[in-house]
Order: C-alpha cells, then structure tokens, then sequence
C-alpha cells in the first residue's frame, strides 16, 4: 500500500518547505506540492507537522559486554527507544577482542541485531589489534560494509593501541576509503593521574571527571589529527566534549584538513556538577570523557554552528544504577563507563537548539541525520527526503509539551540523565522504510525487522 504524507513542512538539511511525500512501499517516490491522493493510499495529514528524516545515531553501544555484564539495552529494547525519540537508524560498535579475527567480532555482533533489530542498523568496528593479518581484515570488512573502524587512545591494556598502529590503519584507510574514529584521549597520562588519585584516597564518583584533564583530550585530538594528515587522509573524533578539543579541530579545518567531529547531548547540557550528586548518584554521570565545567557547553554550541562539529550522537551506553553503576561505590574506576540517551537526542537538540535559536531547523536535521548518513557511508538511502531514498520519516510536532524521565521512557535503564527535562516538540508518528512503528506514544513495529546497513567506504569525503 502507498502512503501519502500531505500537508507538513518538509525539513532537510537544505531547506524547510510546504510539501507533501509519496511513499510506495518503502521507499520515496515523490516529493512536492499537491500530490493528489488516491482512495487506495493510506492519507497520514501532517497540517502544523514538520517531516524530517528519521534520525541517525551513529554512535552506540547496545549489549556491549563490560566487567562480566552487559549494558543494559539489547537490540531490542535499545532500537525500540531510538524509534520512539525518531532515531530510524543506528551505527553500533563490534569489539575485536585480542588475538582475535574481526570477521568474528562483526559475526557475534550481527548475532546480537538478528531477530531483535526494530531499526536498521550498521556496525563500526573497534580494531584493538591488528596482529599479523589485521589490515587486511580491514579491507574485507569494508567488503562486508563496516566502512568505519575506531581505535581508542585510552584505556591502556585493555582498549588502547600504539600510534604505529593508529598510523597503520589510518594509512590503510587512504586505501581503501573506510574513515577511522578515535576516542581521543591520552590514556597514559590519565591512568597516572588515576593511580596517584587512588592512593589518595579519592575514590567518589566526581574523581572520575578530576583524573581526565581537557588538555589529555585535546592533545590526543591534535595527536590523531596530525598522524591523519601524514597518512593522507580523513579522522573523525568521536565523543568530543570539551572546549580544548574543539580548538584542535577547529584549526586544522581551518587548514583544510578533513577532520571531522561529533559532540553528544550530555556535553552540550550537562557539566561536572552532576558528578557531585549525593548518595552515590553521581555514578549515573560516569562516562568517557567525563562530564565537563560549564564553560565549555555554549563553545560546543558554538561549533555545532559553525561546523567545527558536523553531528550530535549519543553514545548510549546504559548501565543500571542499582546493580551495575553501584559495582564502583568504593572505587571510581570500578563503575561502568556510560549512560542512557538514545531516546531523547532528538528532542534535546531541537529544544535546547532549534527553539533555543542556536541552530535553524534545516541544521537540527543536518546534525542529527544527514551528516552521519554521508559521513558514515549512507546517504542518500538514509539521511534524506527525495525521490529513491528509504522512507525513514519523523513526523515531527514542534508544539508538543514532554517531561524526560525514567518513569515513562522507554529505554532498559532505571535512570534518566536527563529527568524532569521539559522539552517542547516531540515525535508524533515514525515510518522506518515506510512502515509506521510509532504512532502517538504507541508501539507499532516488531522486533526484528530492522534490517544490516551495509555502508560505503568513502572516508566521509561525500562531496
Ligand atoms: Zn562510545
């Protein structure tokens, strides 16, 4: 059945526009004024409704193994709370682990999206090892359409690697056109800061932020960056979160250099405070990096309009309060590293940005959709409204009035980090390749349906 979406403003990332949207099956047919609906199609009327593309969080950790649990969303649940904040696709990590093949990571984590998916989806890979074969390994998982891969700066023995190694798969992607993330921090220099904290004595949440000093952030930021621009080509910096590193990037595109960047909700509206919470609450804002002084957050602002950052994630990576969170109470460094955030990305972004007049609308839906879907190797099947593209839509009601919090959202987390939240504008209805899945606050899709994302290595150069 057709369906025809009359009457809304059409939003992209390079216009707002009156406009109504044909849909056969699952794809966009056409979209202009006018388009004559017929008594065999399904008439949704979106008068007073913005039409976006369906949002894009190309950041996430949905049953990621940690200390011998698990955060807490599966694929399931974790797809399910994105659909209802209007996220139509997401790009979550596989894990290499050591000595390890990553065609077996991207197999296990295929395994954990199969039957479960409500989205569609699409995998980063974590390279932690290239051992003997691993840079070859890495042209046959751009073959398989994992078109990115991230390496991390921090956590040494467990997740950090060298720079040779940096270096070494940066160069190999010059080749073969994937785009490396980082996780930009100096882990080194962190975890000696950490043991001196230790044997301190200083174990409560907030030591978690103390230990991580901008500047180790913003130097492993400037490090990635200098080591991509020798091997000729494209980085993307994830989970930027502080002024300090926002400088680093911003000079080298002010050079020309194709460095690119995503900052998440909980940098651009929460600060270190949080981690000050008594009662052991502050564990519910442990996160890496680490929440940061309120300085910092109109700067991030800042460069999400400037395009100094090109794209808003999430890095959700929920762990409970009650029985994961509390595995640190005697000891930061015990606490899992992550927190909640799926559902609402595109709610805060347009409150505290669109209605707030940080960022137009055609930008909102830039950040949250289209630049991951170019950057990440998915545009124009997602990330756009035209002719040919899947139909991912949010209908979109800016006048609708919401509290963020745990009691009614839908993520497997027992806390919010952003409870009693008042956002206006809000979901109202989301078609994922042209299925309705969400309808007034109900649930009408099933798990399983989402569908592996294979993406095209284009090391984020789309143009
Ligand atoms: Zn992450």
């Amino acid at each position: 059945m057709n369906t025809l979406i009359q009457n809304g403003r059409v939003v992209t990332a390079e216009e707002t526009r009156l406009a109504d949207v044909l849909i056969e099956g699952e794809i966009i047919r056409e979209v202009r004024g006018g388009i004559p609906a017929d008594p065999k199609m399904h008439v949704i009327d979106a008068a007073g409704m913005y039409v976006l593309p369906g949002g894009i969080d190309c950041h996430t950790h949905l049953d990621m193994p940690f200390g011998g649990s698990n955060s807490s969303d599966d694929f399931e649940t974790g797809t399910r709370a994105a659909a209802f904040g209007g996220t139509t696709s997401i790009v979550d990590f596989a894990i290499q682990a050591r000595g390890t093949r990553m065609r077996d990571a991207l197999d296990t984590w295929l395994k954990k999206a199969e039957g479960k998916a409500c989205v569609d989806y699409g995998l980063h890979m974590i390279v932690t090892d290239l051992g003997e074969c691993g840079l070859e390994d890495m042209d046959d998982l751009v073959n398989e359409g994992v078109a990115s891969f991230k390496l991390f700066m921090a956590y040494p023995n467990v997740l950090m690697v060298d720079d040779a190694t940096i270096f070494k798969a940066l160069s190999r992607t010059a080749k073969n056109g994937a785009l490396i993330c980082m996780h930009a921090e100096n882990g080194s220099v962190i975890d000696v800061i950490v043991a001196r904290a230790l044997a301190e004595g200083k174990t409560a949440p907030v030591y978690h932020a103390l230990t991580r000093p901008t500047r180790a952030e913003a130097e492993a930021v400037h490090r990635a960056i200098a080591m991509a621009e020798i091997a000729g080509t494209p980085v993307y910096i994830v989970h930027l979160s502080c002024e300090d590193a926002l400088n680093q990037v911003r000079e080298a595109r002010d050079r020309g250099v194709p460095a690119f960047a995503e900052t998440c909700p909980q940098y651009l509206l929460l600060s270190i405070e949080e981690l000050e919470r008594p009662n052991f609450e502050g564990a519910k804002y442990v996160f890496t990096p680490p929440l940061r002084t309120k300085e910092n957050l109109p700067k991030l602002w800042d460069g999400l309009q400037d395009d100094h950052l090109q794209v808003v994630s999430t890095d959700h990576c929920p762990f409970c309060f009650e029985d994961q969170k509390i595995l640190g109470k005697d000891d930061f460094t015990k606490i899992p590293n992550g927190g909640p955030g799926i559902e609402n990305r595109l709610q805060l972004i347009h409150h505290h940005g669109v209605n707030a007049g940080k960022i137009s609308l055609s930008r909102f839906v830039e950040i949250t959709s289209t630049a991951p879907a170019r950057i990440f190797g998915m545009y124009p099947k997602k990330g756009a409204i035209a002719a040919g593209s899947d139909a991912d839509l949010v209908i979109w009601d800016p006048g609708a009035l919401y509290t963020i919090s745990a009691h009614t959202h839908h993520m497997r987390v027992d806390y919010s980090m952003f409870e009693g939240f008042e956002v206006k504008g809000n979901v109202r209805t989301v078609m994922s390749r042209g299925e309705v899945i969400v309808d007034g606050g109900q649930w009408l899709g099933k798990a399983g349906r989402g569908q592996y994302l294979k993406r095209t290595a284009r090391g984020g150069a789309w143009k």
